[in-house]
């Protein structure tokens, strides 16, 4: 099944999301808060008590994906400025990020660049969350093990960046429903990595497609504008 995303004309620009995105951490942080007032009510018992600590940590886990999913390097609020991004560096880098996820997931991330040069316009931080939400997801969809190849290319004027993994796939309705905002199919999920992803790829003038096959893998194809390094300065 292949497809190409944009179907999201409501598509949020990272700024835009800001509202909701806090909201969803305030909910779980409410809702700890919550539990540790009752633990200090001194007639708890014993089984209670576990019951009420595993479900905040459960909550505070769930706040703290989503920040991750958001807000690792990107800062919505930031006055951003556009940069000239070295493709090929900034998808070493990456890699480099992915690595111990990778390892404790039993994937191994493989480089195929042909290219030996290639730039964009975009900010480096957005760029960055973009691709490691991309890959986060591509390892999660191998619980056990597999390969993760990261492709450059370039043609046209175009940067071709691919995330083929060999992971479980997804459905026609899975693949619709990418970048729907919390929509998940993970039990510890928080549906906000796509979506953000999107919005920086849609910010760089870029495009997504998706190629993905049920227990064979999925491939998401990032193609970006490439910009001459002197249209920058
Ligand atoms: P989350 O990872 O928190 O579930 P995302 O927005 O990052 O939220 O992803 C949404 C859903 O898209 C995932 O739950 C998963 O089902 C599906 N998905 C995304 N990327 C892949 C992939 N490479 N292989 C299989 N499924 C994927
Ligand atoms: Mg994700």
């Amino acid at each position: 099944m292949k497809k190409q995303l944009y179907h999201n004309e409501k598509l949020k620009s990272l700024s835009e999301m800001a509202a909701s995105i806090s909201h969803e951490v305030r909910n779980p942080l409410t809702v700890t808060r919550g539990f540790i007032q009752l633990l200090k009510s001194p007639d708890i018992d014993e089984e209670k008590k576990n019951n009420y600590l595993d479900l905040s940590l459960r909550e505070l886990d769930r706040a703290e994906s989503i920040i991750t999913d958001y807000l690792t390097f990107a800062k919505p609020h930031e006055d951003v400025e556009l940069e000239l991004i070295n493709v090929i560096d900034e998808m070493n880098y990456v890699a480099n990020v992915m690595q111990p996820y990778a390892l404790m997931q039993s994937v191994s991330i493989t480089k195929e660049f042909f290219t030996s040069e290639s730039y964009i316009l975009g900010t480096k931080k957005h760029f960055h969350q973009c691709f490691i939400n991309l890959a986060k997801n591509a390892i999660e969809a191998m619980p056990n093990g597999g390969k993760l190849v990261f492709k450059i290319d370039q043609e046209n004027r175009m940067t071709t960046i691919e995330l083929i993994d060999t992971g479980i796939g997804m459905t026609t309705e899975q693949i619709e429903r990418l970048g729907v905002p919390f929509f998940t199919n993970k039990e510890k999920g928080t549906g906000l990595g796509t979506m953000v992803a999107f919005s920086i790829v849609k910010a760089m003038k870029g495009e997504i497609n998706v190629n993905s096959k049920l227990n064979e893998g999925t491939t998401f194809t990032i193609s970006i504008p490439e910009c001459v390094k002197n249209d920058a300065t």
